[in-house]
């Protein structure tokens, strides 16, 4: 540790033992949150801290009693551990983050600037609403272990948080939770002077500024916008207050300050980058900035854009149209007035970049914008490619549909995350203990045949019950804190019982993903439900965006059949899903299910966490699941095109599955055996996510298709 480094961890941490200084240390880089060994070194602090902190080192040493820390510092059984860990973290540090590139990338210089507007790293970073958050953290978590040179850029949401609770009549709730910047692992950047880094944002008036943040994710340094600071007009105060305004207005402020005030922090902070990764479009106006540089260093505005063209990178994650920003043409004239002039563009023509042909009045699309001008542009599995090739097939007239510049890469899962810890210990049994090192060597999977069905069985009902406990937990606080209606209680899941087959769902509740689908036919998923021998249980829970109505009303549906006597306690709807009760359930339930109303589905990501832990996908064919099924690995559904409505067609798939293959093969056991037909299921789930969906496969694939073409068009400073 360097004198700084030092001096920094004792006075955030001033109850800290000089022995134990390097806890501090820890807590402040993510790398615990991917490390189970470190997790095991704060939680033997003291347990019932570090669950009061929801698993969070950071608060966990704040809290923790002073004489606590001076009496582990002399237990030598806890100094064993803390310093092994201690030396495995500062091994993984002392490895740069060039070994990837190393030909086109030196160390002062990262390859690549990555931008997004959430990232899913960890439940105490409230900095994501759903899936493309989770897939943005594991890229970068990916990124750092491949020591690929990479820096990120997000927002900070000081309201990120929104806290779920469901009312007496099932309706969702939202409560807000500010964020505590001061316990979590986020730190000020600061300035020569000692005082925390602000930038001023570009083009908005009146003028905005930005305090700087960083998360270290193991090697690379997330920097964080946060516009919650006293210089500013409290309108823009509340710029990054939290995920994706519904103000139109608020909603472009934010994105001229992620994208425009994203790379003016870079600029400031002495950060130069030779790639810019775009993830999804609302960071697409750092385009706008790139090829006003090159325009101040004396290029054309044509041959700006070429340079920066040959040197981006852009991901589309969505094919639904709420997906995309669009703005309106007025409110671009009140923002970029000015800024168009400093282009070499006239008001028209600038608009142009932003036009999406099939609908001119529309305004400025933020995706046919980035599609425009990046010469490297994906979409997230290869189903999703041919459907955004569809999309956005008219950006190029000239191009048939099949010759769009529109390729894939499939998304992946960060395995270290997603695996659960006892499930890694097995793996490290049978697979070797290399395993989790080597895990995109496709043999290494093949070895999962060689673990005993008996032991995987027993690791999966050791989780399931972990899972249920966790939830009949969180209702007992709810029963106590909040003397709930015991309806609401049996809704919330008290009457799970690990014994029965479990079906789980969870995700946002937006439409599209058509949570309440299994309920089309009550009276035929009341007989599964509350059958004699065979009984299943469904575990619901998700987040509705809170101006999404038809969303929260999907929810309302959910939890009033839940409560309802009929169904015998056996549909369970959990609040105030986050990344902590996605891994129990990713880990616990026996099938995942997942029915969108396709083709919108461009990937899909819990269903590949699930399967890595050996839960096999009930799933529609849509997004990952047209590469991952393979007839023995899980269920499949919904092939077919149906003309208008289709719920009806997919719900009756769905119970037929259910009923004639997936209920009697899990029943299926003689004499209290095990089902071996279906553990050969889940290891076939196994092989497939690890083989084909992990986010190292994904990394390397960014890295083969695009990163290595961006970096040689680079432009020399
Ligand atoms: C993985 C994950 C998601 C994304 O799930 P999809 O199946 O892609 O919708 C959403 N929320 C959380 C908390 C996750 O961990």
């Amino acid at each position: 540790m360097t004198e700084d480094v030092i001096n920094r961890i004792r006075q955030e941490f001033p109850n800290l033992p000089e022995r134990l200084l390097g806890l501090g240390e820890m807590a402040e880089n993510l790398w615990w949150s991917w490390h189970p060994a470190a997790r095991m070194v704060f939680k033997s602090l003291n347990r019932q801290v570090w669950k009061e902190s929801l698993h969070n080192p950071d608060k966990t040493l704040k809290e923790i009693p002073t004489e606590t820390l001076a009496e582990v510092a002399q237990d030598p059984d806890f100094l064993r551990h803390y310093d092994l860990v201690l030396s495995q973290y500062h091994k993984y540090l002392e490895k740069g983050i060039c070994s990837m590139l190393s030909d086109t990338c030196d160390s002062d210089r990262p390859g690549i600037a990555y931008f997004s507007a959430e990232y899913g790293l960890h439940h105490s970073l409230p900095f994501y609403a759903g899936g493309l958050g989770f897939l943005a953290g594991d890229f970068i978590k990916e990124c750092s272990d491949l020591q690929v040179p990479i820096v990120a850029v997000g927002f900070m949401y000081p309201e990120g948080y929104v806290l779920q609770r469901i009312r007496e009549d099932g309706w969702q709730e939202n409560l807000d939770q500010p964020l505590d910047r001061e316990a979590a692992s986020i730190n000020r950047v600061l300035n020569r002077d000692g005082n925390q880094m602000v930038v001023r944002v570009p083009v908005i008036e009146p003028p905005t500024f930005v305090s700087v943040w960083k998360v270290d994710v193991g090697r690379v340094e997330l920097y964080l916008l946060d516009t919650d600071i006293e210089v500013n007009e409290p309108w823009n105060r509340s710029i990054s207050a939290r995920l994706y305004s519904g103000d139109i207005e608020q909603r472009l402020r934010q994105e001229i300050v992620l994208g425009i005030g994203g790379m003016e922090v870079l600029e400031k902070l002495g950060i130069k980058f030779s790639v810019l990764h775009l993830n999804e479009g609302h960071a697409a106006f750092a385009l706008l900035e790139r090829i006003r540089d090159h325009i101040q260093a004396g290029l054309t505005f044509t041959e700006a854009r070429k340079a920066v063209s040959g040197s981006t990178v852009f991901t589309t994650h969505t094919p639904v149209p709420a997906g995309h920003d669009i703005f309106p043409f007025e409110l671009m004239g009140k923002y970029f007035h000015d800024y168009c002039t400093s282009l070499g563009l006239d008001h028209d023509s600038f608009l142009q970049l932003g036009i999406h042909p099939d609908e001119p009045q529309s305004g400025f699309n933020m995706t046919a914008f980035a599609l425009r001008i990046s010469g490297y542009c994906n979409g997230v599995s290869n189903r999703h490619g041919e459907v955004a090739r569809k999309m956005w097939q008219n950006l190029w007239p000239e191009a048939g549909a099949e010759h769009v510049p529109i390729d894939f890469v499939t998304n992946g899962v960060h395995v270290p995350t997603w695996i659960e810890p006892k499930m890694e210990l097995l793996f490290n049994k049978y697979l070797g203990p290399e395993w989790l090192k080597e895990h995109n060597n496709p043999y290494i999977w093949e070895l999962i045949d060689e673990i005993p069905d008996g032991e995987l069985w027993d690791t999966h009902m050791w989780l399931k019950i972990k899972l249920i406990d966790a939830i009949r937990e969180r209702a007992r606080r709810r029963w106590i804190e909040d003397r709930l209606n015991p309806s609401l209680m049996v809704s919330g899941g008290t009457l799970l019982d690990p014994t029965v087959l479990t079906i789980g769902f969870a995700r946002r509740f937006t439409t599209y993903k058509r949570a309440d689908l299994i309920l089309y036919d009550l009276e035929r998923l009341k007989k599964l439900l509350t059958d004699r021998w065979q009984p299943i249980q469904i575990i619901f829970a998700g987040k509705a965006h809170p101006a999404d109505d038809p969303g929260k009303r999907i929810l309302q549906r959910i939890v009033n059949t839940a409560r309802d006597p009929e169904y015998g306690g056996r549909i369970a709807f959990v609040e105030d899903y986050g990344e902590q009760f996605a891994q129990y359930m990713v880990h616990g339930v026996d099938v995942w299910l997942n029915n969108p109303l396709p083709p919108l589905e461009a990937c899909g990501t819990s269903g590949m966490k699930a399967s890595l832990n050996g839960v096999p996908s009930l799933s529609i064919l849509d997004g990952w699941w047209h590469e991952g099924y393979n007839g023995k690995n899980g269920w499949a559904f919904g092939n077919e095109k149906v003309e208008g409505n289709r719920d009806k067609t997919d719900a009756e798939a769905i119970y037929r599955l259910l009923e004639e293959k997936i209920i009697p093969l899990y029943y299926r056991s003689r004499n209290h055996e095990i089902s071996h037909g279906w553990v050969a299921v889940m290891k076939e789930a196994i092989k497939t996510c690890g083989s084909q969906f992990s986010a190292r496969r994904m990394v390397l694939e960014y890295l083969n298709k695009f990163y290595e073409k961006a970096l040689q068009n680079r432009v020399p400073d």
